[in-house]
């Protein structure tokens, strides 16, 4: 268990598939398995994409604070997933690789590097287990034989799920429209429109980069059947909780749990558990104001971009948990903006009690206890991070209180909210636009002369000192509330 002593408010979580909030009972007594939908490595992620795992990473630490070792895993998907998700188009990479004349496998290894650079940029944990998907390729291919003939049948394409042969279909699906479940797409044969490949022949007379020998012939495996592989080899079927964003709900979740039904049940989804896993969560979208967020359209929202413009990444993810993870949020600069203001007062004030403190006390004391208890019934309320939010406010401003309790506080809070309160520096927070042309040194010694000229009430230096960081894109800032000096502008 955790140190945590206010943690005892029952965990509600909302499903998916039965549509309400439940407690969180795990499978294994005092463990929580998780399974997370990794990116497709065929690009950089955006920032939308990071959601995804900012709301992921808040759910397993959610868990280890109320006291289960947990067991995450995300899955690198660098093979099989199409470009239309229901089951058309090239594969991702494929096409990527072609039109970049370059080899998949160092596509893949770059943009997974990428990714990585961006969860650790937003303080997410690393899970358990980061699973790629071309090291599963034989027990994906053993998985299809154990389901093939109850559940399949062969193509000229591949190896086809008859979504017929198992009970309750779709169950999680919400949008049964075109972007949805049962969407029609021209493959031959086919017994039901939402049938898919499990296994992909590569066309004669074609090769591809990544293929496989298989019973079916050569070819390479669906992106569906790659989830249910690994989430079950990693973690047992049924496990705790699967997650993923809502696009995911309508096409690529539903297919794994058809195919897991197939796996290990075929019983219907009444009980979650035959689902493969108890319970399945969906994060809302991130959006811009065209209310898409897309990797092909526009400006190329990548997290490295608000880095550019001057931006910690750790505003990024504040602005995430001011929003619940179900409820869309749209993404502005202005409120990217009013994130990192937020997160400067939160350091500062932090900062301070630090000046006061050496380390957090062991445990932070009876006056805390209210408080806690606060945080914990709204995280406990499937992951109300914004009010939760508002208790980590209500903290820092505890007046008279001692201030090593007070950081022990703050840190079992950050503890799940992940801000690392305790130990950033204000100053990383200044806005440092990557394209600004001056150095930091040159900056202090101007501001020194400054301050010197008006020791000396030399008032016409200073303003001149003043213009002369102005022409060069930099703002003094005189009596600023949050004790700036200067910014970039
Ligand atoms: P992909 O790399 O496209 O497979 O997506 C990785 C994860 O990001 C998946 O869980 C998606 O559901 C999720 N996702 C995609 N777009 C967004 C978005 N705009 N906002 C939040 N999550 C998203
Ligand atoms: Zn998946």
């Amino acid at each position: 268990m955790t140190e945590a002593q206010n943690n005892n408010t029952p965990l509600m979580l909302f499903n998916s598939l039965t549509r309400a909030a439940e407690p969180f009972r795990p499978v294994h007594p005092g463990e929580a398995r998780v399974y997370t939908c990794g990116p497709t490595v065929y690009n950089y992620p955006h920032i939308g994409n990071m959601r995804a795992y900012v709301f992921a990473d808040v759910l397993g630490r959610t868990l280890s604070y109320k006291g289960y070792v947990l067991r995450h895993v995300i899955n690198i998907t660098d093979v099989g997933h199409l470009t239309d998700d229901a089951d058309a188009g090239e594969d991702k990479l494929e096409k990527a690789a072609a039109a970049r004349a370059q080899s998949i496998w160092d596509i893949a290894r770059h943009y997974t590097e990428a990714y990585w650079a961006d969860i650790a940029a937003l303080n997410i944990r690393t899970p358990a287990h980061w699973s790629i998907a071309t090291d599963y390729v034989p027990q994906m291919i053993e998985f299809a034989q154990t389901i093939a003939a109850r559940h399949c049948y062969e193509l000229p394409g591949g190896l086809y799920f008859d979504v017929g042969s198992v009970v309750d279909y779709g169950r999680l699906a919400r949008a049964h429209t075109e972007e949805g479940a049962g969407r029609i797409d021209e493959v031959d044969g086919k017994r039901h429109p939402a049938d898919f490949a499990i296994w992909r022949k590569t066309p004669p007379g074609e090769t591809r980069q990544m293929e496989w020998d298989s019973p079916w012939g050569r070819g390479a495996p669906g992106w569906h059947l790659e989830c249910s592989v690994m989430s079950g080899a990693l973690l047992g079927f049924p496990f705790d909780i699967h997650t993923g964003g809502i696009d995911h709900r309508e096409i690529h979740h539903p297919n794994e749990i058809a195919q897991n039904q197939a796996f290990c049940c075929t019983g219907g989804l009444a009980d979650p558990a035959n689902s493969g896993a108890n319970i399945w969560m969906h994060n809302n979208f991130l959006v811009d104001r065209t209310g898409k967020m897309s990797k092909s359209s526009g400006e190329f929202l990548r997290l490295q971009l608000l880095i550019d413009r001057g931006y910690h990444p750790l505003a990024y993810r504040l602005m995430c948990l001011q929003a619940h993870y179900r409820s869309e949020l749209e993404f502005s600069w202005e409120g990217l903006g009013a994130a990192l203001i937020r997160l400067k007062r939160l350091v500062m004030a932090v900062a301070q009690v630090r000046d006061r403190a050496d380390a957090p006390a062991p445990e932070p004391g009876p006056r805390f206890a209210d408080l806690l208890a606060r945080f914990d019934a709204a995280i406990s309320d499937d992951l109300n991070t914004a009010i939760a939010l508002t208790v980590l406010d209500e903290i820092v401003a505890m007046k008279k209180v001692d201030p090593a309790q007070k950081l022990a506080a703050i840190g079992q809070v950050d503890q799940v909210l992940g801000l690392g309160l305790l130990a950033l520096d204000r100053a990383a927070l200044r806005l440092r636009p990557a394209a600004a042309s001056i150095a930091e040194a040159a900056i202090t010694t101007v501001l020194d002369a400054r301050r010197a000229a008006r020791a000396n009430k030399d008032f016409a230096r200073s303003d001149a000192l003043r213009d002369d960081l102005a022409a060069q894109g930099v703002e003094v800032m005189d009596g600023d509330p949050l004790g700036w000096d200067w910014r970039l502008l």
